[in-house]
């Protein structure tokens, strides 16, 4: 199953990966970006490819 690699310490949880993604897998929570729909994810790279802060360095395959 794939699933986005968030760096909470690099998060400044501005939510652009969570409109990029075209799955609802992401939601800014406390302020960080975290995987709330992980089954959802189609390993797409449009969070990675959006973050400003680099913060989603890869989709891990597992
Ligand atoms: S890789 Fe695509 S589907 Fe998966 S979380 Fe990122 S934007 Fe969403
Ligand atoms: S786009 Fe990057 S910095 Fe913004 S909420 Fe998502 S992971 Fe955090």
């Amino acid at each position: 199953m794939a699933h986005p690699i968030i760096v909470e310490d690099e998060c400044i949880g501005c939510g652009i990966c969570v409109d990029a993604c075209p799955q609802e897998v992401l939601e800014v929570t406390g302020g960080v970006a975290t995987v709330v729909n992980e089954d959802s994810c189609i390993a797409c790279g449009e969070c990675v490819e959006e973050c400003p802060m680099g913060a989603i360095p890869e989709i891990a395959e597992d």
